[in-house]
């Protein structure tokens, strides 16, 4: 018998296991959620693992309980942890007993200097390479396990780009249970090893991200005792990314930037922060002021981008070639979703090459001392085209994402960096080299 999904306490071998589908759920096990609803169409369906309407095959989203209570004071007693969030995520109450690797919390960085180069009045960095796993994952799989562990599953896993990988490795590590994890077999060797550590099942697929992601969804309807994150307990994993905005709006001591730049894969993490924004406003938390929300893609793998620009509701799938490989998913499932926000809050998706993607990791390195992947890369360098082009407002205070760690992607900026010179051990050997 495997391991069934605790943390904090051994595992009790009497209690049996539970199954994942058709199970009623505890009451109190997913906080104030009280519903499925699709997104597409709106129909609810119960709390379960299904990430699919019934109705229109839309995709579902979690809805709360309208008159659920959530106050600052009651948030900032919380843990240094997203669980501080718990009243407005998917899960119990009782955080303590919440299993994975705490993550969230991350600083928010005045971004002096990069903002004077940029001519940027008023910039942030929220820098989530300080996660356990150095990336923004971490967040989305703690919550994916707290839902997974209540739905009785009893094995974590997920298609993975990398990052996620890493997370879900190591938080199934972390609460004693198996994980299975499947990727592109052409990622960054750092994600490869960084994931193989924690001892799970990783298994490299010969084939582009979007075809992993259709494999684990037919491995998905095969072994019903498997959570895969990102796939049918999809609802809960995204809520995790609404944290992002949270502490951003609470960092600036409660309230909303201006404008945000985000990166964009699956779209999810985008739409999160935006519904998150939305859900302080509704809470009371922060005033109802505008926000504007852009989108940051790789031109090797730019289909949200492309559809923004050509004014499209449908996004077109295509084949990734980047080296932000984080974000290479071709087919995003949310794509459409990110469309919404942008157009909605006055935003827009704009994308940028390989080339600007290697100067935005090094312009946020050499201003910041922040050496992001290049995801983070995408993201500063969205920012500046953005700024340039006059669409992003200078005198706004603005707050651009670092999703993960420059650590993870070394391969990216190899051919760029190095040692300034390199020289015998004698003063006289520096000193000839002209470095005084
Ligand atoms: C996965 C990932 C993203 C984007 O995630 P989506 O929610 O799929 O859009 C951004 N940055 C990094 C570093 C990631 O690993």
């Amino acid at each position: 018998m495997s391991a069934v999904l605790q943390s904090g306490t051994p595992t009790d071998d009497t209690d049996p296991l539970r199954g994942p589908t058709g199970r009623a759920v505890r009451s109190g096990a997913f906080g104030n959620a009280v519903a499925l609803s699709c997104r597409a169409c709106g129909a609810r369906q119960p709390l379960g693992a299904e990430f699919a309407c019934q109705e229109c095959f839309g995709p579902l989203e979690v809805a709360y309980a309208p008159d659920a209570q959530v106050t600052r004071a009651q948030i900032e007693a919380g843990p240094q942890t997203i669980w501080r969030y718990q009243p407005l995520l998917p899960v119990p109450a009782d955080v303590a007993g919440l299993p994975g690797t705490d993550p969230g919390m991350t600083r928010l960085v005045r971004a002096h200097r990069l903002g004077r180069e940029l001519g940027i009045k008023k910039l942030w960095v929220k820098d989530d390479s300080g996660n356990p796993t150095h990336s923004f994952k971490d967040r989305v799989v703690a919550v994916a396990l707290a839902a997974a562990r209540e739905l009785g599953f009893t094995v974590l896993a997920c298609p993975s780009t990398g990052n996620l990988a890493n997370a879900v490795a190591a938080a199934a590590a972390r609460a004693g249970i198996r994980s299975v994890v499947l990727i592109p077999q052409d990622l960054e060797r750092p994600k490869v090893l960084a994931t193989a550590v924690y001892g799970g099942t990783l298994v490299a697929v010969d084939g582009t991200y979007d075809d992993v992601n259709r494999l684990a969804t037919e491995i998905a309807a095969e072994h019903e005792d498997w959570a895969f994150v990102n796939v049918n307990v999809r609802p809960y994993y995204a809520e995790g990314s609404k944290t992002l905005g949270f502490e951003v709006a609470e960092q600036l001591g409660w309230r909303l930037p201006r404008q945000v730049v985000v990166p964009v894969a699956s779209g999810s993490q985008l739409t999160k922060i935006d519904k998150g924004f939305g859900e302080l406003v509704r809470h009371g938390l922060v005033d109802d002021t505008p926000y504007t929300i852009f989108g940051a893609q790789a031109a090797g793998c730019s289909p949200v981008a492309a559809a923004f620009r050509d004014g499209h509701d449908v996004v077109r799938p295509v084949r990734p070639d980047t080296i932000a490989k984080s974000l290479a998913i071709g087919n995003p499932a949310d794509g459409p979703y990110v469309l919404d926000s942008v157009r909605r809050t006055g935003g827009a998706v704009e994308s940028v090459t390989d080339d600007e993607i290697r100067a935005g990791i090094a312009l946020l390195s050499r201003t910041e001392g922040i050496f992001a992947e290049t995801a983070g890369g995408v993201t500063v360098a969205t920012l500046k085209k953005l700024v340039e082009a006059g669409r992003l407002d200078p005198e706004a205070e603005t707050v651009v994402f670092n999703t993960g760690d420059g650590l993870k992607t070394l391969d990216a900026i190899a051919g760029e960096v190095g040692p300034t010179a390199t020289i015998a051990s004698s003063y006289d050997a520096f000193e000839a080299a002209g470095l005084g």
